[in-house]
């Protein structure tokens, strides 16, 4: 029996009864992580790990019916016992473990398997079967450690000092912005962020996760001499806005896995791409996968087909699962020029 099965409303658990990360609203659903494609609004009961509640009610609403379980701590629902394990992506994410009858499902979310400081370190379970992501499912994606990337920001910044001019980076305002923030050499000058990324930095920080000391972008008036030392942290949809004219003259560089792509850096017009994913790369999928021990393994969004070749040529039965997850920064990076 399939403990998991794509129904319109999301993936779906017959003998449990509930969705994980469902695209509509049901009755009963359980979350891996707070990012937009898999958590969504107006579901009548959430399930979710512990460490991501913060994050999930500043999303969501601070009242959403939400339930939440510690890491490994199991609880049984229709029979099906169910518990949530470290996926290494954000803050609080979770790769989902079904049981029931003996055969044992992992539900994998996003995750990333390089340990960063900012969440819990991605925990390789043993399962039958495992639903794996495939954001970054080709060959061509293979990540830098983050040391080199971390040391290619730092350099990047104090270069536009010694220029005098501000250094404003864009990333994701979820979890990519709080791994810079808590990876860069916060010795170099101030960090200033966008309005958008101070309440997730608040979370983190209430979660124990080191976030340096971080000021208010918008309370800086144009020509700061402040600003020509700062580093900026910003969402991609604040670049080309208003809200940009502030800073004079500056550098401009993007942080996600997407800037692996040449074109993509180009695309957006800015000074500098630095390769930084919180998804696994190829290298990391294939050991992610290998270390489940799973013969059955069924994939969701990115490259699905060419992730199911191949693990279908290692002997694997493989296939795709047909979801409506996208990529939260991939979506970023189409939406031109929103202001907020
Ligand atoms: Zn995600
Ligand atoms: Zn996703």
């Amino acid at each position: 029996m399939d403990l998991v099965i794509a129904r319109p409303e999301g993936l779906y658990c017959p003998p449990g009864d509930f969705y994980i990360d469902p695209w509509r609203p049901v009755d009963r659903a359980v979350i891996t992580h707070a990012h937009g494609d898999h958590a969504r609004w107006g579901m009548k009961h959430y399930l979710a790990a512990a460490p991501g509640e913060g994050i999930l009610r500043s999303r969501i609403g601070a009242d959403m019916p939400l339930q939440t379980l510690p890491y490994g701590e199991r609880i049984v629902h229709h029979g099906v016992t169910l518990s949530f394990h470290p996926a290494g992506h954000v803050l609080g994410s979770a790769q989902v473990r079904l049981e029931y009858e003996g055969e044992v499902w992992v539900a994998s979310g996003d995750y990333k398997v390089e340990p960063d400081g900012t969440c819990a370190p991605f925990e390789p379970v043993r399962c039958h079967t495992f639903i794996t992501e495939s954001t970054f499912g080709l060959p061509i994606y293979t990540w830098q450690p983050q040391a080199e990337i971390f040391a290619g920001i730092n350099e990047w910044w104090r270069a536009n000092q010694a220029q005098g001019r501000a250094s404003v980076l864009f990333s994701y305002a979820f979890g990519k912005a709080q791994r810079i923030l808590h990876g860069i050499d916060d010795g170099i000058g101030p960090i200033l962020v966008h309005g958008a990324v101070e309440p997730l930095n608040r979370v983190y920080r209430e979660a124990g996760i080191r976030i340096p000391e971080t000021h208010y972008a918008g309370d800086f008036k144009k020509n700061d001499p402040m600003l020509r030392e700062a580093l900026i942290v910003a969402p991609p949809s604040a670049g080309g806005s208003t809200w940009m004219r502030r800073f004079g003259d500056y550098s401009d560089a993007f942080a996600s896995g997407w800037m692996m792509l040449r074109g993509t850096r180009r695309r957006r017009g800015v000074d500098r791409g630095f390769v930084l994913s919180d998804h696994a790369d190829w290298p990391g999928l294939l050991w992610a996968i290998e270390q489940t021990g799973a013969e059955r393994v069924m994939v969701t969004h990115g490259s699905v087909a060419i992730l199911v070749r191949y693990l279908r040529e290692q002997g694997l039965d493989a296939q795709g699962f047909t979801t409506e997850y996208g990529d939260e920064e991939e979506a970023d990076l189409v939406k031109e020029g929103a202001s907020v």
